[in-house]
Parts: C-alpha cells; sequence; structure tokens
C-alpha cells in the first residue's frame, strides 16, 4: 500500500534494523524503543489491524507470535511481552498490524 512506512520497510525502500524474517513476516527493531528488546513484528501482507489480520489471515497470527518467541530467545532470556495497539485510542499509530515484542528487563504495567 501507497504511504504506508512498514510497507516501504517490508519492501526494503527505507532501512530498518531487521532481526527476523520469513516468507510471511518481517521484524524490525522499533526506532524509539521503550525496552533493551523492542521490536516490532509485522506481517508482509497489509491490513490495519491484528483483529483483521485474524480474520483474513488467522494463520500469520500465529506465525507472529512464534517469530516474537524466536526473537525473545535469541536477543534477550526468552521472556518477552507482546502488544497489539489496536485504533487509535489504544495508541496505535501506524495503521499495518504489528505487534510490539518488548523484553531485556523487567517490564512494569506500562503499554509500548
Ligand atoms: P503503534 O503506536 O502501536 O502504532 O506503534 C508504531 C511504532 O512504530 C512506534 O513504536 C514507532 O516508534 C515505530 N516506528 C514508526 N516508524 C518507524 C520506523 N521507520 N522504523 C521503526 N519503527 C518505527
Amino acid at each position: 500500500m501507497t504511504d504506508c512506512v512498514f510497507c516501504a520497510i517490508v519492501a526494503g525502500d527505507i532501512p530498518a534494523e531487521v532481526v527476523a524474517t520469513t516468507d510471511n513476516v518481517v521484524a524490525f527493531r522499533d526506532i524509539a524503543p521503550k525496552a533493551p528488546l523492542h521490536v516490532l513484528v509485522v506481517p508482509r501482507l497489509h491490513v490495519a489491524t491484528v483483529g483483521e489480520l485474524a480474520h483474513t489471515a488467522p494463520e500469520l497470527v500465529a506465525e507472529l507470535v512464534t517469530v516474537a518467541q524466536q526473537i525473545a530467545r535469541e536477543h534477550a532470556e526468552g521472556d518477552f511481552r507482546l502488544t497489539f495497539n489496536t485504533g487509535a485510542s489504544a495508541g496505535q499509530t501506524v495503521f499495518h498490524a504489528h505487534g510490539h515484542v518488548l523484553g531485556g528487563r523487567v517490564l512494569e504495567g506500562e503499554g509500548a
């Protein structure tokens, strides 16, 4: 989709620090990290929210979780928080579905 920053990262048109890829998922470091490990896992498929992804391609939701788990094992101690901000009032600012993988320190109650 044009004008989608995550589609541009998936396409390699703008730089990102990619930490994992599969045929369906790209994971890259958040530009404004909230924890020592803060990676975004995004489907290559452009859909606006994780709810829409679950409706359109539910297997990709499972794949996002699997990739998040692998990243937490490789780049932190294995524990992680996976957050999907869904909708503007929940803090979503990029409307290409993505999970925030947070870890590498003790996490309190804050969101991503
Ligand atoms: P959300 O607010 O849940 O939609 O999350 C969007 C996230 O994308 C924020 O944490 C931003 O810091 C991050 N972000 C925005 N643009 C980029 C970028 N070009 N590269 C990496 N992360 C980005």
